[in-house]
């Protein structure tokens, strides 16, 4: 296995087993998962509901067959995502991850504007094959620029350059857009296929665009026949809380959206909703092989009802108020907290050194071994690598949600306590 493998932890923690929101590791060690396999198992672990549905299509003989032939359950999944995204005429396309539903819709876009060229956000992430790749603009997470496809990237989620400093957000949108005007301007020939985006910035440390940010882009493009791509593999199916998929939070209605993660509660299911004029233009015929299998079709089938059938949304608006607003509380007396983002249950703690403000990776790292010790599963990003991520399962009791918060909080004391008398 190579050796640019991220693997977390200096004993990397083996996972034999799950059940509801909780994990245990090889040692029996269990633990809270605040982290869901990097937002994958978005209904916890060992749902009968799941279980049973992947049992039920597992005794009928067939794994899979190919997606020549007819499909049911993935039938019925599209027409449930179609119906949820708000797409005019919206149709969809199965993938087998988030990195095959940008390529698909990258494809998508192209193809239909006739034009390489394509704009994306710093310190996106958007996958990590060659073309993704070239939407991303985290270098953390991208080896190489040799992309073949030809992008500019937007500013967004990072204001922190000397001339936005001090912008009100009305002015840094307005700054924004003049930039946006000027990248199509000093586009080859004027022609971009589309924008993508993720409306919370994942990899990039769950970093958030102002409120009214993209509905001033979407205004732009559109006078152009620009199209915009939602890259909600992150931000989908309720998890900020306020809106199904996280565009809606900015009342944009996309014209493709890719999606993937915890869609199959950790059988491997992405794929592509657009608009149907879109989806259809391809003239050569495609299919992908295990994309929309009946095995992930029947984990996502009843992973979507439950999400819908319990109202995880409300849960996870419920839940993550609980967190974000008790991180806030204790970020006041803590000086390596530089900065608390989220929504729902998708929150961030920002690390620092408080004497000088800059981005502390040595305290991410201690927090992420401090947090392990006490059984609490996180993650970490950012452009810097200072964030602490964390989006626990859907399904989070309050009990949960306060357990969680407890030790986060106690975590944090104890290193700024060291941090502050060393
Ligand atoms: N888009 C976003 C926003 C992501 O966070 C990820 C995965 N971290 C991807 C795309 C790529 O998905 P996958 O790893 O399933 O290919």
């Amino acid at each position: 296995m190579p050796n640019w493998l991220s693997i977390y932890y200096d004993e990397p923690i083996e996972i034999v087993g799950g059940k509801g929101n909780r994990v245990v590791d090889a040692s029996g060690k269990s633990y809270l998962d605040f982290f869901a396999g990097i937002l994958t198992n978005m209904i916890g672990y060992d749902v009968p509901e799941v279980r049973e549905a992947v049992e039920r299509q597992l005794a009928t003989g067939v794994v899979h067959t190919s997606t020549v032939y007819l499909l049911r359950g993935q039938i019925e999944l599209a027409e449930k995502i179609a119906k949820l995204s708000g797409i005019k005429d919206a149709k969809v396309f199965f993938t087998n991850s988030g990195t095959e539903a940008n390529e698909t819709a990258l494809l998508l876009a192209t193809y239909a504007r006739k034009t390489d060229q394509v704009l994306a956000m710093r310190q996106s992430y958007h996958g990590r094959s060659f073309g993704t790749v070239g939407v991303t603009s985290n270098r953390t997470w991208k080896n190489n620029s040799l992309s073949p496809l030809n992008v500019h990237f937007l500013h967004g989620a990072d204001r922190h350059l000397a001339q936005f400093k001090g912008l009100s957000d009305a002015d840094y949108i307005k700054a924004c857009v003049d930039d946006l005007r000027h990248v199509l301007a000093t586009a080859v020939g004027g022609d971009v296929a589309a924008l993508i985006a993720e409306p919370i910035q994942g990899v990039g440390g769950f970093t958030m665009a102002p409120d009214g940010l993209f509905a001033a882009y979407k205004e732009v493009l559109d006078a152009e026949g620009i199209l915009f791509i939602s890259d909600e593999v992150q931000t989908g199916w309720g998890r900020t809380g306020s809106a199904f998929f996280g565009i809606q939070n900015h009342g944009v209605t996309p014209d493709m959206m890719t999606f993937a993660k915890g869609l199959g509660n950790g059988f491997a299911i992405g794929g592509v909703v657009a608009r149907g004029d879109l989806m259809d233009n391809l003239h050569a015929v495609g299919l992908a092989t295990f994309g929309g299998n009946p095995i992930s079709t029947a984990a996502a089938n009843a992973t979507l009802d439950y999400v819908l059938d319990h109202d995880l949304q409300a849960n996870a608006a419920k839940t993550g108020a609980l967190i974000i607003d008790g991180l806030r509380e204790a970020a006041k007396r803590l000086p390596i907290v530089g900065a608390i983002r989220g929504k729902g249950l998708m929150f961030a703690v920002e690390l620092v050194d408080p004497a000088t403000g800059g981005p502390s990776t040595a305290l991410t790292a201690r927090f992420m071994e401090e947090t392990k010790k006490a059984g609490l599963l996180a993650g970490k990003g950012g452009l810097y690598g200072n964030v602490l991520r964390m989006a626990p399962p859907l399904t989070l009791t309050e009990a949960e949600a306060a357990e969680g918060l407890a030790i986060i909080v106690n975590v944090l004391e104890v290193i700024n306590a060291e941090v502050v008398s060393s």
